[in-house]
């Protein structure tokens, strides 16, 4: 736990502040009535008084005890922002839009003006801005056209402990623009590093050494529940844990329960509603069901904090973005799924994506918290103890979980162009840094011009989609060989789950029924046929269960190939079809994963290219048993032994085609 508040002197100076006036409206009065009752208030005059003097602080206080709202604000009313603008960085955008129409509410004036907001594809700002709230992405490409962030005399890095690449990447861009700054004798840049919780002594120590301050926030105890036995499926448990609550509950006492992402909080939040209709719970409070997501539209954020009325009960069903960034008044009982939607990279795979993950211990005890802002709250976690104790005990840095292929990547495209001295707060290694410059440099995105990396036109357009980037290869390979609807199709089907269902006990049938898609030119293909099947049935959910297909994943296929093909569209990719010529199909994947491929031997083995190790085709891939010369693989499995899943017979002469100096190296055989 924190420590207690007060690490620092009083100082008189910054005592002077503001009252309601009788001219102000009875809005902005309550307004005004509620910062000051903000656990951040009481602490103003010190705070300010250390913001003074030091260049970095790093700011500790609860979810809900004023930092994003009031800190800018502090600053703004000592005329602290006169020579530059502060800029307040969020991880999500929801959160820089909600929080700066708040502030700009605060202080009475329009939103655009002296406050603003500026995220990817949409903002309010003009001249007169001094209070910017923008994504930390957002300012990480501000930091490309000025490393020395001139437009501003003090950044605010916030919600730092949720450590996504963006601001880990700001942390050194900060540190550099101030010490720069520093030596061309320009005026300070003041940084401050917010968060709930987090490891101190690693960010004090890579920020100078820097003082550390704690606000206290206002926590009532909370009452935890855990599951008494594990549990098969966390929707379902925490739908039946919110009736279970709202049977016993009083009205007006809110539920916040924690889910994963967009799909899956939508519908829950539909069944919810569904099931509030029936009779049986007439007697009980009304029910209002909100979702909260990064992507829903600002008027439905706003409902979220609409104030619960008489006889009335809200249920918000959020992702982690109520964790820490967003704080929803009247939450009384919190039910955690135990899970959040985090990105992360399967080393084998080569897959970059969002996948439901079970949540760290720091994240669980921050939901908890979120019971018990007002008063005594309850928070029931759809996991037992043991499994809880089992949890990590903070989440793993973004750059430390992603591929670092796709990080370099990103780095270059922004123009950090020293990635190997680049100043990180936990710096990934050399061999695996120099590892990913290999991969890049075998696919064409870069160049190596004496000692320093040079993103190619090719690396630039990889840089814009959100897939690892031998993937994006195979997708801009798609005009050569004529078949880019064919690739998007089978690499939006990869980013999914199986498409496939075998339930036990229907284990014939299935795979009968899988025997109508099947393709002797491997399992891409039958993707491909799947994929092509699902669509000319307009996506049917009957029809899915007639062929054993799970109709969420192919739903969700569909939905990654949408945004894919937004991508080739931004970049100027032409999507042409080649119908039924599969070769052509075949040679794309080969342009973007001939380092994923295997060789046959002479005793019938397979050793993969790449590392010369031993891999086995899986029982579910439609290859097995037969014996192609080469086969190229999606992924290895190593479940005893080392299993290669969805792979392509492919032909020796195409491997050279594409990588001749990669092949010639490996002696691969040219098939007489
Ligand atoms: P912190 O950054 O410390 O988590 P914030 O500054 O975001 O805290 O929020 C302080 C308080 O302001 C919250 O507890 C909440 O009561 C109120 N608040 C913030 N944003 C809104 C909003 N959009 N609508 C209503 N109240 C809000
Ligand atoms: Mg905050």
């Amino acid at each position: 736990r924190n420590p207690p508040f007060c690490k620092f002197p009083s100082s008189p100076k910054f005592n002077n502040t503001f009252e309601p006036k009788p001219r102000h409206s009875d809005h902005l009065k309550a307004l005004i009535k509620q910062r000051r009752a903000l656990p951040i208030f009481p602490v103003r005059a010190k705070l300010l008084s250390e913001l003074e003097k030091q260049d970095f602080v790093i700011l500790i206080g609860e979810t809900g005890s004023g930092k994003t709202t009031q800190i800018p604000q502090f600053l703004h009313e000592q005329r602290w922002d006169r020579k530059g603008a502060i800029c307040i960085t969020q991880p999500r955008r929801v959160a820089a839009i909600t929080i700066s129409k708040r502030v700009a509410e605060e202080m009475d004036t329009k939103l655009g003006g002296l406050v603003g907001y500026s995220v990817r594809f949409e903002e309010a700002v003009s001249q007169s801005t001094k209070l910017k709230f923008v994504t930390d992405g957002m300012l990480m490409r501000e930091a490309i056209v000025d490393p020395l962030l001139s437009k501003y005399s003090w950044i605010i890095l916030d919600e730092a402990h949720e450590r996504t690449i963006s601001t880990d990447v700001l942390f050194g861009i900060v540190k550099d623009a101030h010490k720069n700054r520093k030596a061309n004798g320009k005026d300070p840049l003041k940084v401050i590093i917010m968060s709930a919780t987090m490891d101190v002594d690693h960010f004090s120590n890579y920020f100078h050494k820097c003082p550390v301050l704690y606000v206290e926030g206002r926590q009532h105890p909370i009452d935890m529940l855990y599951a008494k036995e594990k549990q098969d499926d966390y929707v379902l448990t925490s739908m039946s844990t919110v009736f279970q609550i709202h049977k016993e509950a009083p009205p007006q006492h809110d539920i916040l329960v924690f889910l994963t992402g967009q799909e899956e909080i939508d519908s829950v939040v539909h069944t919810i509603r569904q099931i509030a209709k029936d009779s049986s719970l007439s007697e009980y409070p009304r029910l209002r069901v909100h979702p909260l997501y990064a992507a829903l539209p600002a008027h439905q954020q706003l409902e979220v904090f609409r104030a619960t009325a008489e006889g009335e009960r809200k249920v918000i069903v959020s992702t982690n973005i109520a964790e820490t960034s967003i704080t929803i008044p009247g939450i009384r009982y919190v039910v955690d799924s135990g899970r959040a939607k985090i990105r992360s990279y399967h080393p084998n795979s080569g897959f970059d994506m969002l996948k439901v993950r079970k949540i760290s211990q720091a994240q669980a005890w921050q939901r908890a918290g979120r019971a018990g802002r007002e008063a005594a709250g309850h928070c029931y976690r759809g996991f037992t103890r043991e499994e809880f104790d089992a949890l990590e005990l903070n989440p793993v840095p973004e750059i430390l979980r992603s591929n670092l292929a796709s990080v370099i990547l990103q780095l270059l495209a922004i123009g950090i162009k020293n990635v190997l001295t680049f100043d990180f707060i936990d710096k990934p290694s050399p061999e695996h840094v120099q590892e990913a410059i290999e991969q890049l440099t075998l696919l064409g995105a870069v160049t190596v011009q004496s000692e320093t990396l040079e993103l190619t036109e090719t690396g630039k357009k990889m840089a814009q989609f959100p897939l690892e980037p031998r993937y994006a290869k195979v997708i801009l390979s798609g005009p050569e060989y004529g078949c880019t609807d064919e690739v998007l199709s089978i690499i939006a089907a990869l980013s999914s789950e199986s498409v496939f269902v075998s339930p036990s006990g229907k284990r014939e049938a299935a795979a009968n029924a899988k025997r109508k898609f099947i393709s002797v030119e491997g399992d891409h293909i039958t993707l491909l046929k799947i994929i092509r099947a699902f669509k000319s049935v307009k996506s049917n959910k009957m029809w899915c269960h007639e062929n054993f297909l799970n109709f969420r994943n192919l739903t969700y296929a569909l939905e990654v190939r949408k945004q894919l093909v937004q991508v080739c569209q931004r970049c100027g990719v032409n999507i042409s079809s080649c119908q039924q010529n599969f070769d052509a199909v075949r040679r794309c994947l080969v342009a973007g994963l001939f380092t994923s491929v295997s060789e046959l031997q002479l005793d019938g083995r397979y050793l993969t290219l790449a590392a010369k190790q031993e891999a086995t085709i899986h029982p579910s891939s439609v290859l097995f048993g037969g014996k192609p010369a080469y086969v190229l693989f999606t992924e290895l499995v190593h479940t005893g032994q080392t299993y290669m899943h969805v792979n392509t017979p492919v032909d020796a002469q195409w491997l050279y085609d594409v990588a001749p100096e990669y092949f010639r190296k490996r002696h691969i055989k040219i098939n007489p």
